[in-house]
């Protein structure tokens, strides 16, 4: 059995569609500042935790919550505008 926290998922699914879609400016996008951008917003959201003895089955139950959708994308602008202003290197 392994635990894993969808939002996990949702989080670099959304960061990663984000920049492809330019929506958002990252001045750097080097793996060290997508992992901080990932874990500010995900200190930030709720963790969504599900159980599965087959490796990662990956159900995206709230794909279609449009709120849930929009909190995500939301701390993910929060947290690219944090690691724009406060790049760890
Ligand atoms: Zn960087």
């Amino acid at each position: 059995m392994e635990m894993h926290n969808l939002m996990e998922y949702e989080v670099k699914l959304n960061l990663d569609r984000l920049i492809e879609k330019k929506d958002v400016e990252l001045n750097c996008s080097c793996k060290q500042c997508r992992m901080d951008i990932m874990a500010i917003a995900l200190n930030s959201l709720p963790p969504k935790y599900v159980v599965s003895d087959k490796g990662l089955i990956y159900q995206r139950i709230n794909n279609l919550n449009y709120q849930f959708n929009a909190d995500v994308i939301s701390a993910l602008v929060k947290a690219i505008d944090i690691v724009n202003r406060n790049p760890r290197h």
